[in-house]
């Protein structure tokens, strides 16, 4: 029998909540490319509670301890000796979510002697050493569209924030205020804009369709390309390198994973080729950027504004620059994890852990390293090697 430690982040403050906003959710059974949401056998939970927090456990404690298997559940995951540090030696499987990431470094694996699996509640799976996995053969897999169409929102909904000056303006308004010309004197139309995706993949594609009716310009970057199809529907540019494409767009926004050749990706050399007072949302990961070149480019006002909700290392500590730095739209790592995308993510882990109790193949689309190599979905967008350096910093941060 299985001993499985999933690392979630903490419940609200003030508890779970007793009742919710609204009484249901949309249930999302197919994904724009044909893909099906998660098909467990069943679920123990009501979708559009909250799951992602440590009482919600994933809605697995019922599945798990009725097959016989041991669920351990913490928030705890940084530090010398945090729980998860002391529940390793004996685990069988973990499972974390990016957005308050279980940092499986090479030494934490090697803490695991027993671990065959680390699954990634949601995508993006560099908070573990796939390197370390692959010469452990450690499967990882994770739940590949689950919210792909969430982060999306997200990213047009902070370019519209940012773009058209919206925090500081509902700020003005929260301290008594009626400062039209403050609020305004930063505030611009997107219509028109040049706009452009690193990476157009679920999320960069799905970013892309949400502004078509903004009339504006739209702008990728992919090693591979789009079919002919969708680039006459959208209108779409294709660039082959950030230089192209960062000097010609408004707006740039990022979606490919953070792997070891995409990270600092954006750094004091790439953002002099940005267009001077152009936006940038990243909403894939906080490693992508160089986090000092950033604060560095709003202040001297290379880049108007840059938003998203993705940090290095998470939680961001306290004292985290990009917390203070002018003209930013961050917040914690939120996006992925709405109550509508935890219902998938959820079922979607669900689905792994039947599979493999089953010994039935894992969907190949939520395979990111199985038998010692890329596997899946892993083998086509990630590299290998590991992107996790500098985590330890998490443990700075201070509940
Ligand atoms: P996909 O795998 O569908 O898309 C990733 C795309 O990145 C692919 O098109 C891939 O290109 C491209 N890519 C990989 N490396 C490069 C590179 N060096 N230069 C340009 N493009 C590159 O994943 P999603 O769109 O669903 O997710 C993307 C990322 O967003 C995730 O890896 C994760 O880090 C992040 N994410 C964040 C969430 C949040 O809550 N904020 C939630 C979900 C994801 P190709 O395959 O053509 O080679």
């Amino acid at each position: 029998m299985a001993k499985v430690v999933c690392v979630l982040y903490d419940d609200p403050v003030g508890g779970l909540p007793k009742s919710y906003a609204r009484d249901d959710i949309p249930i999302i059974t197919k994904y724009p490319d044909g893909q099906t949401a998660p098909t467990p056998q069943a679920i123990d939970f009501k979708p559009g509670e909250l799951l992602g927090s440590v009482s919600g456990e994933l809605g697995l404690r019922k599945f798990l301890e009725s097959n016989g298997h041991t669920l351990v559940v913490t928030s705890d995951k940084d530090g010398a000796n945090s729980k998860l540090d002391q529940e390793l030696h004996d685990a069988e499987i973990v499972i974390s979510q990016p957005f308050w990431p279980a940092y499986m470094t090479a030494e934490r694996i090697a803490k695991a002697p027993k671990l065959k699996m680390i699954v990634t509640a949601g995508i993006g799976s560099d908070h573990t050493d796939l390197q370390a996995a692959m010469d452990r053969g450690i499967t990882v897999a994770e739940v590949t569209y689950c919210n792909s169409n969430s982060v999306a929102e997200h990213v047009v909904m902070t370019m519209l924030a940012l773009v058209r000056n919206y925090i500081p303006s509902y700020n003005w308004v929260i301290k008594g205020g009626w400062n039209i010309a403050d609020c305004v004197s930063r505030s611009y139309d997107l219509e028109g804009m040049h706009i452009g995706t690193v990476a157009a993949g679920r999320i960069g594609l799905r970013v892309l369709r949400l502004l078509k009716p903004h009339d504006v310009h739209l702008h990728y970057l992919d090693r591979h390309r789009l079919p002919e199809a969708v680039e006459k529907e959208l209108n779409l540019t294709h660039h082959t390198s950030l230089e192209s494409l960062t000097k010609v767009c408004d707006v740039v926004t990022l979606n490919c994973p953070l792997h070891p050749e995409t990270e600092h990706m954006i750094n004091d050399k790439s953002l002099k080729n940005f267009k001077r007072g152009a936006y940038l949302v990243n909403t894939a990961r906080g490693k992508l950027c160089d986090r000092d070149a950033i604060v560095r480019a709003l202040e001297s006002g290379q880049l108007a504004g840059y938003g998203g909700d993705v940090w290095f290392p998470q939680p961001a500590p306290q004292d985290h620059p990009w917390r203070t730095m002018p003209h930013h739209g961050m917040t914690p790592h939120i996006s992925g994890t709405s109550l509508s995308a935890q219902a998938r993510y959820a079922a979607g882990t669900r689905e792994i852990l039947e599979c493999y109790f089953a010994k039935k193949p894992i969907r190949n689309e939520y395979l990111i390293v199985q038998g010692g190599k890329l596997a899946g979905v892993g083998a086509h967008s990630y590299s290998a090697g590991n992107a996790t350096g500098g985590s330890e910093e998490a443990a700075k941060f201070k509940r």
